[in-house]
């Protein structure tokens, strides 16, 4: 995979396919713009070196028709005041007057192109649609890691029509980049610790994470599945019964593999899912009746604190309990301050998912770790071992 570093920019039309699918109020406007910010670097890139910046982007879920709400139109003046230019919007990528709009555009100059999604094939992935989109432009540059789980026109197909001419940009290189820092090229030992409320949600992660990781550490209510099949009580706690087969089939292969996963020791419990509950501290694996396991217990944090001290290399996602609720975010507070502390030691860490980067910034701790992945859905796909069809695109380029 090519890195926008390696593209000749200058006097160059420049299809780039952004992630702008941005959270908006009911008014339609631009509620964050973490997003348009990433995209920052390679836009930058492209206007500093005499390129023509064309964005294109999905909004929302339009369901293959021209409906206005969806309009990428809505988001134009958050996405200039972000870039710092004006940018101009140029319409739906198969109006007639498109291309004679594009040639308007200068060198350092940036375009935005209508919601590709108003359109069905793109989604199908057409090749005829995305031989129009190609048609705008002279080279292409994915910074779109969001969607490079789909094998959409503007993700994948449209990367095959520029040969040679297809790049990664900076923000989708540094996401697969460190990705594979933590999956192919890791330094041991090398420590996941995935938690959340759900084993079926991570099933394949945890299995796939097998192959790689030396320790496991499974936090978050889905380790009460896992402790029951070792003999445990759950009380009321979050329990899958039809996720007890994997779990044991997990436990199992985890031995085989000589890798260590840990469960917790101890619990933090209530006696209902509230910041105002009453709590309960239970000295062992075992959970009462009339109790939920909300967080780790102080026992559980030391054993942790030490498996991640000791660690080269971190993977975290998911908490490890309610950490919205104060009372029960002690546990993914001690896990953030310890992969805090290990990656100033010197471990490379990386953090993905909504709720992990959400408690590193409810704790100040983003700055301190190695990388955020805000990838989402093609995080976790990549995580899982799938081979992402955005990525492959541009390799195969
Ligand atoms: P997920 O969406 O599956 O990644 O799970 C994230 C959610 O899991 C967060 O909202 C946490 O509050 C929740 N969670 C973590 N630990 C527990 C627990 N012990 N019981 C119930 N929910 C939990």
């Amino acid at each position: 995979m090519k890195s926008i570093d390696q593209a000749p920019l200058k006097n160059k039309k420049v299809l780039v396919r952004v992630d702008y699918n941005v959270p908006q109020d009911e008014n339609l406007q631009v509620t964050s713009t973490t997003r348009i910010k990433r995209t920052l670097d390679t836009v930058n890139k492209i206007t500093n070196d005499g390129g023509i910046a064309i964005l294109m982007s999905h909004l929302g879920r339009p369901k293959g028709e021209v409906n206005d709400t969806f309009s990428l139109k809505h988001i134009l003046p958050a996405v200039s005041e972000t870039l710092g230019k004006p940018v101009v919007f140029l319409g739906d990528v198969l109006d007639a007057n498109i291309l004679e709009k594009i040639n308007r555009l200068q060198p350092g100059d940036v375009g935005l192109l209508e919601n590709l999604r108003f359109h069905k094939e793109e989604e199908k992935g057409d090749v005829e649609f995305a031989k129009a989109i190609a048609k705008l432009g002279d080279i292409y540059v994915n910074d779109a890691f969001g969607t490079a789980h789909r094998e959409h026109a503007s993700t994948a197909t449209v990367a095959r029509l520029f040969p040679g001419n297809a790049y990664a940009g900076y923000l989708l290189y540094s996401e697969v980049q460190s990705l594979k820092r933590v999956l192919e090229e890791k330094k041991s030992p090398f420590t996941a610790i995935i938690g959340g409320s759900k084993v079926s949600t991570k099933i394949n992660i945890l299995k796939n994470l097998l192959n790689k990781v030396d320790n496991l550490i499974i936090g978050g209510g889905m380790r009460y599945t896992f402790l029951y099949t070792m003999g445990f009580t759950y009380g009321d706690s979050l329990f899958e019964e039809e996720m007890v087969p994997v779990a044991k089939e997990i436990l199992e292969q985890a031995k085989k593999q000589g890798v260590t996963i840990y469960l917790s020791l101890d619990s933090l419990c209530a006696d209902r899912f509230a910041e105002d509950a009453n709590t309960l501290y239970t000295q062992d694996q075992n959970i009462p009746a009339g109790w939920m396991g909300m967080d780790i217990g102080k026992k559980s944090i030391e054993l942790f604190r030490k498996i991640i001290m000791e660690s080269k290399t971190i993977l975290w996602n998911g908490p490890v309990g309610v950490f919205e609720m104060d009372k029960f975010a002690v546990g993914t507070k001690a896990v953030a301050e310890a992969i805090a502390e290990s990656t100033k030691n010197g471990a490379y860490s990386l953090i993905g998912g909504g709720d992990s980067i959400a408690a590193l910034g409810k704790f100040g701790l983003s700055k301190e770790v190695s990388y955020i992945s805000t990838g989402g859905g093609a995080m976790l796909e990549y995580l899982e071992g799938i081979e992402l069809p955005g990525i492959k695109a541009l390799e195969e380029a």
